[in-house]
This record gives structure tokens, sequence and C-alpha cells, in this order.
């Protein structure tokens, strides 16, 4: 049998994240390892290292998936790259929508909002998670943070259950992402 290593539980983390933002928003920050160091890994190694062995939210999938996925085949459509770059488009853009309502409350345009946004249409009061004593922007970012990072989880379980335990991989933007720049960092040596 392989023996565990250490990052084999790396889906422990994931779970504790989201555990942490029903205490505390602010820890939603922490996130932006998960979205800065595939890329980081990608970019320096040109590989997809951080897909195939560190990134916990793949586990959870993996894990859930082996008990609760009805494993059927992805549709196609999935794969297609009009799909898959044109999620990776609208994810993005709502990403640079959520750093704008963060600049609002900022320059004091907007007030904070103690919702998260679910799939990008449900709001959801999260006034319980503690922001006492933080700026106002920062936990504004927290809240956008966190949203994004639930509402990708919803999707990936959602395809978990439909499909495959991984099926979230095959249209993720963080996976699309860093299969562009592995593509972009091979050409650029050849
Ligand atoms: S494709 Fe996305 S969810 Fe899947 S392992 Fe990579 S970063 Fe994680």
């Amino acid at each position: 049998m392989k023996t565990k290593k250490w990052y084999d539980y790396l889906w422990v983390v994931e779970i504790t994240y989201f555990v942490l933002g029903f205490f505390n928003i602010l820890f939603a920050w922490i996130g932006m390892i998960f979205f800065v160091t595939p890329l980081a890994i990608s970019a320096i190694k040109g590989d997809k290292l951080y897909c195939n062995r560190y990134c916990g939210r793949g586990q959870l999938f993996a894990k859930l998936g082996s008990k609760f996925s009805r494993n059927r085949p992805m549709p196609p459509f999935f794969r297609t790259p009009y799909f898959r770059y044109g999620f990776l488009a609208f994810f993005m853009a709502m990403f640079f929508n959520m750093i704008f309502a963060t600049y609002l409350v900022f320059a004091g345009v907007s007030s904070l909002s103690e919702t998260l946004t679910l799939l990008w249409t449900f709001k959801v009061p999260w006034a319980f998670a503690n922001t006492s004593g933080v700026t106002t922007w920062i936990a504004q970012y927290a809240f956008g943070f966190y949203s994004v990072m639930m509402t990708s989880t919803i999707l990936g379980i959602v395809t978990m259950v439909l499909f495959k335990p991984r099926g979230f991989c095959v249209y993720c933007p963080m996976g699309t992402m860093t299969q562009g720049i592995c593509k972009l960092k091979h050409k650029g040596e050849s």
C-alpha cells in the first residue's frame, strides 16, 4: 500500500478553511494561497503539480465522490475550449466585479455588505462572522473571496454528484489557467 504523505491530507485544510469562515470572515484571505500557488507553480515549473498533488479541493471531491458520485462520464460539452475558456472568462469577470465592489467600499461609495453571494446570484446573510475592528474594505474583500470559494466548491460538489468525483477539474478556472500557463511556458522554451 502506498505510504501517505503530508500533502495527501490537504483536503483537511480545505474543510478547515470553510469552517473558519463561519467564525471570522478574515480567514477567507487565506484562500489567496490557493489562488496564487497553482499559478506560481505552473509559471515556475511549467507543470500541473499543484493539481496533481497539492489541491485540497480536488482531494476533497475525490473523497466525497468515492461515496456520493454517480460516476458517469462528463458530457463532452464541458471539455470544449468554448466552454472552458468561456467559463474562465465569466469567472474572471465576476472576480474583477468583486474587486470593484471592494474598491467602492474602500472609496467610501458603498458600505460593507455582510453577505455571501453564492453562484453569483443568491445573497446569504453572513453577519454572524466576526468583523469587529477590521477595516471595512478588507472585510468586504474577504466576503467576496469567500463567496468565490464557496461558489466554486458548490459547483464542484454538484459536478461530483452528477458525474465524476473530480469532474469539476475539467472546467475549473484554476485548472484552465494553469494549463494555459504551462502551454505558454513550453511554447516559449521550444
Ligand atoms: S483543476 Fe482546480 S479543483 Fe482540480 S485539482 Fe486543479 S485547481 Fe484543484
